[in-house]
């Protein structure tokens, strides 16, 4: 397993190669956000959730537009109750320090009923991004998905990242009953 026993800067590291991944791969091949505005980038008050370790790649680059704060959102890990961090933005960023869920978006991981980490279209998305409301999901770049799946194949292989994936899949969960037709 690529993470065990490695320490939380070592999970740093493992965050910035697979931001990579994004840096120039996009959900499709036009800039989307010419298209309807940055719809995602508002700087509002919903902020995006990092990911187990992520806050330690942020305490590294130490970001000047973001602020990351602890958020109500909880998961439990070798009996000790986590917060997971949740980064705020005012609407612009560079985008190479940009966290994971922005560079996913509108897709996120879900762990199926069989235990299996899939890739799906952010329900969330849904009431905000064209690209969520209108495409099917092989409609997005073929890079991008696949990139997506990388990505989550590795972090999912993490303990603690896939005790999160499960916690964080009944919260999407909540969001598709709601949006699937
Ligand atoms: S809301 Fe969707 S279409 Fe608009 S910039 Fe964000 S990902 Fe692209
Ligand atoms: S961090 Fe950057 S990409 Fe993410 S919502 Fe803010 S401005 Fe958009």
């Amino acid at each position: 397993m690529f993470l065990k026993g490695q320490d939380r800067m070592n999970i740093a590291y493992i965050y910035l190669q697979i931001y990579r991944l994004f840096d120039k791969i996009t959900p499709i091949k036009a800039d989307c956000g010419r298209l309807c505005g940055a719809r995602c980038c508002k700087g509002d008050d919903s902020g995006m959730y990092l990911f187990p370790g992520e806050e330690k790649v942020i305490e590294l680059l130490n970001p000047p537009w973001a602020t990351l704060e602890k958020s109500e959102f909880t998961y439990e890990y070798l009996d000790k109750k986590k917060n997971v961090p949740i980064l705020f933005c005012d609407g612009k960023c560079d985008r190479y320090q940009r966290p994971l869920a922005c560079r996913i978006f509108p897709l996120t991981p879900y762990i199926n009923s069989d235990g299996n980490t899939e890739i799906i279209i952010d329900p969330r998305a849904k009431s905000l991004c064209p690209l969520a409301k209108e495409l099917k999901k092989d409609e997005f770049d073929y890079k991008f998905s696949k990139n997506v799946k990388k990505a989550f194949n590795l972090l999912s292989k993490n303990k603690e990242i896939k005790v999160f994936l499960k916690e964080y899949s009944k919260y999407i969960d909540e969001y598709r009953n709601f949006y699937e037709d």
